[in-house]
């Protein structure tokens, strides 16, 4: 047994076994349908809905006010009223706001289970999965709360008859806007260093999974949070857009892909500078030499893409195994592909369920179809899964080459794509040769070796005999076009705040 993903304990396809004891509920409580603001649910001013469907069966499971930028522009009124300088939430001690993030923490666990439920439903994945990703989400808030008031600053030896200091200080309003691929998880994330740094906040969540983000705004008023201090705006990239350009919001933080997050930076300029995190795309490389032992090897390469049916930023979706093992590598990643246990999220036994969507699902065949046009060998897989939803066989092309289009793009779907290669010096300019830098896996028992691609390796994360292990107290985030900033760690939470230094003047000394 190992550590492994989300740093649960590992053993073959399995996530934290506690999860797998839990019964899901297959019809989860739905949240409030409203726009949260000042800790109260609306309607939408322009009386426009969307509705959230769940990606199993293509049904609709809500309808939901669709916020505009008038709605998004009131949600951000409220933000900064609650910021300003004598509202209940800037009097508060750094140590009650590090309590009621730890208050909000403990009631996602009191509703633990139909949380996981009901991002299940809204999202597919497998309820374990989900569970997981939830629970890092918990570690998050309890981890920023811990540094609310341990945030410090510095005294500085400054030249002259002064006494200077620095403080850390709250940026302001904090526009939030949060993918489909981890809904509660990243909304954790994105509220927790904002929050326990003394921000306001409006989150915008993905459209496609709107509900566990409306349920967290029953929560933080239950915690204690006081009114304005968070507020969810439900709606499309127009609703985000206009969050990114709303004069009165200090900062943006987003997770998504690349090409909206370079919208994001631009959209974020006009007007006011206002502060960027970006956590975008990736084509991570998950390097395997040939000193290895294969069975790990391989289980370890297969849950870095297949995991939350290969809808993570940071998947290992370019395997790079060395040509001494190369032919066994394919036949037994092929096997453990073929045995993977596609179906409802809801069953326990379900290692993959759908893709977010019709538009996902297809744009995964395309790119499929591109793998066999480009030349690359499909060993297993290819094909939609059923009938219903939008589930996609699991896929494993062999003979990829560097300039595939499915070794160059984002395919955030259940398709391992592996090279070979032969020297180590050769490898690392093939793993670099994107515009990606998010993450990276080595597996190797050479420890020179290691270190020598740890170096040399362009990418936010490296995982070294592991894979997707992602802890509060750990910075992620990309190099290149991956992305600015880094979320979570120490370094996660001074993106949320401002440096003020300040300098006074000593009296003088009588002569
Ligand atoms: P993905 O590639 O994961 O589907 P996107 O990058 O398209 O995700 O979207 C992630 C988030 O960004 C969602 O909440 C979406 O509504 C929002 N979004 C999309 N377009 C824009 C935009 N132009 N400005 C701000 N937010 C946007």
């Amino acid at each position: 047994m190992f550590r492994g993903i989300f740093g649960g304990k590992f053993r073959g396809n399995r996530l934290e076994k506690r999860f797998y004891s839990i019964a899901p509920i297959l019809e989860p409580k739905l949240p409030q349908l409203g726009i949260f603001i000042n800790n109260e649910y609306l309607q939408s001013i322009s009386g426009k809905t969307f509705k959230t469907i769940n990606p199993s069966s293509g049904e609709i499971i809500a309808e939901i006010p669709r916020s505009s930028k008038e709605d998004v522009d009131l949600a951000v009124n409220a933000a900064f009223e609650a910021f300003k300088l004598n509202s209940p939430w800037r009097k508060i001690d750094a140590s009650q706001r590090g309590y009621l993030l730890n208050k909000l923490a403990d009631l996602i666990e009191r509703d633990f289970i139909n949380l996981a439920s009901l991002e299940t439903l809204d999202m597919g994945s497998p309820f374990p999965t989900t569970s997981a990703f939830i629970n890092v989400g918990i570690k998050s808030l309890r981890y920023m709360a811990g540094w609310a008031d341990k945030n410090h600053g510095k005294t500085i030896p400054m030249d002259g008859n002064y006494f200077a200091y620095t403080k850390l200080e709250p940026i302001g309003v904090c526009g939030q806007i949060t993918p489909w691929n981890g809904p509660l998880l990243t909304f954790c994330w994105k509220i927790a260093p904002a929050l326990a740094m003394g921000n306001t906040v409006v989150i915008k969540p993905a459209e496609q999974t709107p509900l566990t983000a409306l349920y967290m705004g029953q929560l933080i008023k239950e915690a204690g949070f006081p009114p304005g201090v968070v507020n969810i705006v439900p709606g499309y990239g127009d609703a985000g857009e206009a969050l990114c350009k709303n004069q009165k919001v200090d900062k943006i933080a987003f997770t998504g892909s690349t090409e909206v997050g370079k919208k994001i930076q631009q959209s974020s300029g006009i007007g006011n500078l206002k502060r960027t995190t970006l956590e975008l795309g990736g084509k991570s490389p998950n390097i395997i030499l040939d000193d290895v032992d294969l069975p790990t090897a391989v289980e370890w390469a297969h849950q870095a893409v297949y995991m939350n049916q290969g809808q993570v930023c940071c998947a290992g979706s370019r395997t790079f195994v060395q040509s001494k093992i190369y032919d066994e590598f394919v036949e037994k990643s092929v096997e453990r592909a073929k045995n993977r246990v596609v179906g409802n999220p809801f069953d326990i036994k379900t290692e993959q369920g759908p893709q977010i969507d019709q538009t996902q699902m297809e744009k995964i065949l395309n790119l499929i179809q591109s793998g066999v046009k480009d030349g690359a060998c499909l060993a297993t897989g290819g094909a939609r899964f059923g009938d219903k939803g939008y589930f996609v066989q699991p896929t494993v092309f062999a003979g990829v080459q560097d300039h595939h289009k499915i070794a160059q793009e984002e395919i955030f779907g259940p398709v391992q794509n592996i090279l070979k290669f032969d020297t180590l010096e050769e490898l690392i300019e093939r793993a670099n040769n994107t515009n990606y830098g998010l993450a990276a896996g080595i597996f190797s028992k050479d420890v020179d070796k290691i270190n020598y691609l740890t170096q040399g390796i362009r990418a936010g994360t490296v995982w070294v005999n592991c894979y997707n292990v992602l802890s509060a107290q750990t910075p992620f985030g990309g190099f290149k076009d991956s992305g600015l900033g880094r979320e979570m760690g120490e370094d996660g939470l001074h993106q949320y705040s401002e440096v003020k230094s300040v300098i006074v003047g000593l009296a003088q000394k009588n002569s």
